[in-house]
């Protein structure tokens, strides 16, 4: 497995696998792997030639801080996010190996974003909603590296996770607004056991924490059980998964939404399919979750 650090030698790397006719898969990563990534890098590695992964804490996403709005604690600033954000890229790099990488691309933030940087790319509305509202410019800074990436790495295809379906529903409409030609393909979240989402952030949590954080999932299912049963209102279905929330001391709902697939807007009525997704502070942690039912 190679390390390339400089987008040079990715693009050329790249082009070089092009030229022989070999497929490029792609899975893009901010780094401290878990088994969510490694199992999508598993996936890319049975559908693709080479597999490509990237690691890199894309430092515009983070923002300069948190607002303080309604339910939103500002309980970490961007910049300290960004500073404690878990790095390991020895171990990362050995895990990437095992789950079948050929390359892990690792540029520097300064080589990605010069003093000179001035270009973004913003998908309007559906980066105002959901996670967008509380966190200003992270999308856009989403949408941002993607393109980069993508123009660096070009891939055939490159995968997301559900866990991020707003990110994913983003980096859909940007490469197609914007005609990049790369397929994105989404793969389910991956969970603990107990049903937790795989996230880097879990590491975070502290024991009492890390139960409480259960109480995400839960929340998902008990709508999911609710839609199934015949419940079409998205208010009162919203209501009771911030009754069972509310029950764990150590949680703090940031949003609670039930929205359209497509254009992420709030849906009243529930007669098709939706995205019920959440985001929720567990202590100093926010952890996010959604389900499609
Ligand atoms: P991140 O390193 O958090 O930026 O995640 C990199 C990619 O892995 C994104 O496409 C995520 O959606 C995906 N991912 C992260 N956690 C999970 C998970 N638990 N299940 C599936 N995909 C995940």
């Amino acid at each position: 497995m190679k390390i390339i650090r400089s987008i040079k030698e990715m693009s050329n790397f790249s082009q070089m696998m092009h030229i022989k006719g070999k497929t490029i898969g792609f899975v893009p990563t901010m780094g401290a792997l878990h088994e969510g990534h490694l199992t999508l890098i598993r996936q890319v590695h049975k559908e693709n030639d080479i597999v490509v992964v990237s690691i890199f804490v894309n430092p515009i996403q983070f923002g300069p801080k948190w607002l303080w709005l309604k339910e939103a604690k500002p309980r970490s600033s961007g910049l300290e996010d960004y500073r404690r954000y878990p790095r390991n890229l020895k171990l990362d790099a050995q895990l990437c190996e095992k789950a079948g990488a050929d390359v892990i691309f690792c540029p520097e933030a300064q080589q990605m974003y010069p003093g000179s940087y001035k270009t973004y790319v913003n998908v309007s509305d559906l980066s105002d909603c959901l996670c967008g509202k509380f966190r200003p410019g992270h999308f856009k800074g989403v949408a941002t590296v993607a393109t980069k990436l993508f123009n660096i790495v070009n891939p055939d295809i490159a995968y997301f996770g559900q866990k991020d379906a707003q990110q994913a529903i983003i980096v859909k409409k940007t490469v197609g607004d914007l005609n990049i030609p790369v397929q994105i393909k989404v793969m389910p979240t991956i969970r603990e056991k107990d049903g937790l989402a795989m996230s880097s952030r879990n590491a975070y949590l502290n024991k009492e924490e890390r139960q409480d954080a259960t109480v995400l999932y839960q929340a998902l299912i008990l709508a999911k059980n609710l839609i199934r049963e015949g419940n079409i209102n998205a208010s009162d279905i919203i209501r009771k998964m911030r009754q069972l929330i509310n029950k764990k001391k150590r949680a703090q709902i940031q949003y609670i939404l039930i929205v359209d697939l497509k254009d992420l807007k709030p849906v009243d009525k529930i007669r098709d399919k939706v995205l019920v997704a959440l985001s929720v502070w567990i202590g100093k942690t926010r952890l996010i979750d959604n389900i499609i039912t």
